[in-house]
């Protein structure tokens, strides 16, 4: 243990959030949680309950990343922060500042006051968003020396993750950094893994399509992956690892193929009853249909892209190690199953 004061956790209520609360109660910390509306501090307690036992360690307050109120007694007696609050929905917004302001005006606000109570160190929950997305054309291994494209049609969601993790790397570069704050960015991919709860939630979306069979197939798509768990265990390592300050990791499991997502769980459930679309739609196909469909077209660009991310920096400076990509996605199915979702 690293502090035994509490370890400020924005956004509680998340699915990434909650299993890095539990892995944190269980290594012993002290545990302060933000939620923006403190409506969901029963559900929040509830689902990590199921994970970890809190007793008197475990606080929520409220903070929202759009607002300053909060934040300066959310950061009262904190050495370290998980900064893991953004949005993350499914649906590209009408105005992508929806996300975009939360994203880096939040971030910004989060470093900001946290340098006011003079902080040890931000874990930024960036994204594989803020490192590959825009170089679709590009077959090859990416790490941390690469960044989005935010020029190329990437998409809200993955704008404001680039534009917020640069937005906080500026600022901590800058002079307004007068305590020499520490920052470590964390960048999962598509995270899976055990939902704890019934909350909609974006990140099972695919597994969830797929099992209750919204889609006739799948199209021709690569994933990089990591169990939620892992997930958490890397933030925390972040926050951990004195090697890592100034640095930022990919923390990925591998890839697989939609088809292969597809076939894992075919093999696990089709036997229970489930039909999973296990055909592979043409890539010229998607792409026809995209004309049709703005969903479609989203992720057109990313068609037949053989991409590879490099967690080996990771693995040798946090010592993080992870579950297999199949395990993620069974263990995601089966906690949907559990949770009565599908
Ligand atoms: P969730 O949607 O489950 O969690 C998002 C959290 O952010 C929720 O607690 C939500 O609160 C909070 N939040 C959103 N907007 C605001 C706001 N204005 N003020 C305060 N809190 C806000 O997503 P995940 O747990 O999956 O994602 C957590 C983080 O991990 C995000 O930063 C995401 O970008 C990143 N990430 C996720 C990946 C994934 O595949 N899941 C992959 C890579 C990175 P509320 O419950 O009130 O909505």
């Amino acid at each position: 243990m690293i502090s035994t004061k509490p370890i400020l956790v924005t956004g509680a209520s998340g699915f990434i959030a909650i299993h890095t609360i539990a892995q944190l109660l269980e290594k012993g910390y002290q545990v302060r949680g933000t939620l923006r509306s403190l409506s969901k501090e029963n559900e929040t307690r509830a689902s990590i309950a199921k994970l970890a036992q809190a007793n008197n360690r475990l606080e929520l307050l409220p903070a929202d990343l759009n607002q300053d109120a909060g934040w300066r007694e959310a950061l009262k007696d904190v050495e370290y922060v998980l900064h893991i609050a953004s949005p993350f929905p499914l649906d590209e917004p009408k105005d992508e500042d929806e996300l975009i302001a939360p994203a880096v005006q939040g971030t910004l606000r989060v470093l900001r006051f946290a340098h006011a109570a003079h902080i040890k160190r931000v874990v930024q929950v960036s994204s594989n968003a803020a490192v590959s997305a825009g170089h679709a054309s590009e077959n090859r291994i990416f790490t941390e020396a690469d960044w989005s494209i935010v020029e190329n049609k990437i998409g809200a969601y993955s704008k404001s993750k680039t534009l917020a993790e640069r937005a906080a790397w500026e600022w901590i570069n800058s002079s307004e950094n007068k305590n020499k704050m520490e920052m470590v960015a964390i960048n999962p991919p598509f995270v899976l893994g055990p939902v704890p709860n019934q909350n909609y939630n974006t990140s099972s979306e695919l597994i969830r399509t797929f099992m209750l069979r919204q889609v006739p197939g799948t199209a021709r798509i690569k994933m990089a992956i990591v169990d939620v768990r892992d997930a958490a265990s890397a933030i925390i390592l972040g926050m951990e690892t004195k090697e890592a300050a100034g640095k930022r990791f990919l923390v990925s499991a591998g890839e697989l193929w939609t088809k292969e997502i597809a076939d894992i769980l075919h093999n696990e459930y089709s036997k229970r009853g489930y039909k999973i679309p296990t055909l592979q739609v043409p890539s010229f196909l998607v792409r026809l249909l995209a004309r049709f469909d703005k969903k479609i077209s989203l992720i057109v660009n990313t068609l037949d892209w053989d991409y590879q991310l490099s967690s080996a920096q990771a693995e040798k400076i946090l010592k993080w190690t992870h579950r297999t990509p199949k395990e993620a996605v069974l263990s995601m199915a089966e906690s949907l199953v559990e949770q009565k979702i599908l």
